[in-house]
């Protein structure tokens, strides 16, 4: 079925923003999370909080927003252990990829998003993907998701598209889109509800949001944040 899709939504900017575009595109819209043991589950915590924020922001969005789903992937967060489910150090490792970043992680959770998927009767995978502001996590960039669209499109019998809005977006034009979709409401119900801090941080608030402020997530989404209120100074 082309007019529902399947959010991957982690509580994250990003995962909001998705949403907020599904929201406007599709009849009906339902979400799945992976718990695989994430150090903090402060994000696990943060979903339902968004979710219902984000619900109240517009009745057409209430009206199509369905299902949340939680998936336990704790086994596969142990196998895969890195930085994000352990207590190594964030930082780079010498072949330059982030010693946050989970093994085929992006892979894993749509393979899993997809088998749910096929039996609500959704055709339409969305997640918030973004290959513009790479940072060395090749499963999120678009000739892998294409790959792995025609693989799940051939294994499920079942045509499955992969749709990644942010793909080419920077976190700045990320901020552009979600004002563009919701309005001023919209970016405070992502500054306020959700979150990106890899410590877990929910006690210092920023102009951007809650988070520790010095880890790379954080210093991410402030760069982000500040470029796109620069240009929106520019712009008025
Ligand atoms: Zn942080």
């Amino acid at each position: 079925m082309r007019d529902a899709a399947l959010v991957l939504f982690s509580s994250g900017q990003d995962s909001a923003t998705c949403l907020a575009w599904a929201l406007e595109r599709y009849l009906r819209v339902e979400t799945i999370g992976f718990d695989y043991g994430q150090r903090h589950a402060v994000e696990l915590a943060q979903r339902g909080v968004l979710l219902d924020a984000m619900a109240g922001l517009k009745p057409l969005w209430r009206e199509r927003l369905g299902a949340d789903q939680v998936v336990d992937l704790s086994g596969y967060g142990a196998l895969a252990e890195s930085a994000l489910t352990a207590d190594r150090a964030i930082a780079l490792a010498a072949d330059g990829v982030p010693t946050t970043f989970v093994p085929g992680r992006n892979l894993v959770f749509l393979a899993v998003a997809a088998a749910y998927a096929y039996r609500r009767g959704i055709g339409v995978l969305v997640g918030g993907m973004c290959e513009a502001d790479y940072s060395g996590y090749p499963d999120c960039r678009r000739a892998a998701l294409d790959a792995m669209q025609q693989a799940l499109s051939l294994g499920l019998a079942a045509e499955t598209a992969i749709e990644t809005p942010l793909m080419r977006l920077t976190k700045a034009q990320t901020w552009t889109l979600a004002h563009d979709l919701g309005g001023d409401a919209l970016v405070s119900a992502i500054v306020e509800h959700s979150h990106t801090c890899y410590l877990g941080d929910r006690t210092h608030r920023h102009e951007w949001g809650y988070g520790c402020g010095t880890c790379p997530a954080c210093m991410l989404r402030e760069s982000g944040w500040r470029a796109w209120r620069q240009s929106q100074l520019r712009s008025s």
